[in-house]
Order: structure tokens, then C-alpha cells, then sequence
């Protein structure tokens, strides 16, 4: 609804129509379907987005040896991961 005031020219009846048509085309119990097929989608860029920001691995500062996301140690030199 947001993306679709933005564009500035669409009315409540033409939201209507387009919600009418929608529903015509896909009929009314496959809303919920591709409702849920956005989201999910919209959830997969945002793990993406996450993944790609911090690494799923902790590496030592000092050893450069790659430990467990959830280590707080290094295995190898003991150095205190951040
Ligand atoms: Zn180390």
C-alpha cells in the first residue's frame, strides 16, 4: 500500500479494481499464499543483507585461525575473540 501511494496517480478506486482484478485472477484463498511468498522473500534479502554484513566465523586477531561464531576464545592461541 505504501509503494503504491508513493507513485502518486493511484486512487482508492483504482486500488479497488487492481485488488478486484488481483483476486479475480488468482483467486481469493491464494491471497494468504502470496502474501506469505513476499515475505518470505522479503525475509531472505534481509538474512542476505545480514550475512554479508557480519561473518558467520570468528577469526583471531593475533593467529588469523577461523573458530565458531559463538567461541569466545581462540582454539588455538586463547587469544579473547571480539
Ligand atoms: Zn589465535
Amino acid at each position: 500500500m505504501i509503494e503504491l501511494r508513493a507513485m502518486g496517480q493511484l486512487g482508492m478506486p483504482e486500488l479497488l479494481v487492481i485488488l478486484v482484478i488481483i483476486i479475480f485472477l488468482f483467486g481469493a484463498n491464494r491471497i494468504p499464499e502470496i502474501a506469505k511468498g513476499i515475505g518470505s522473500a522479503i525475509r531472505n534479502f534481509k538474512n542476505e543483507t545480514n550475512d554479508s554484513g557480519s561473518p558467520r566465523t570468528a577469526t583471531c586477531s593475533s593467529c588469523a585461525t577461523v573458530n565458531d561464531p559463538d567461541s569466545r576464545f581462540c582454539r588455538k592461541c586463547g587469544t579473547k575473540l571480539s
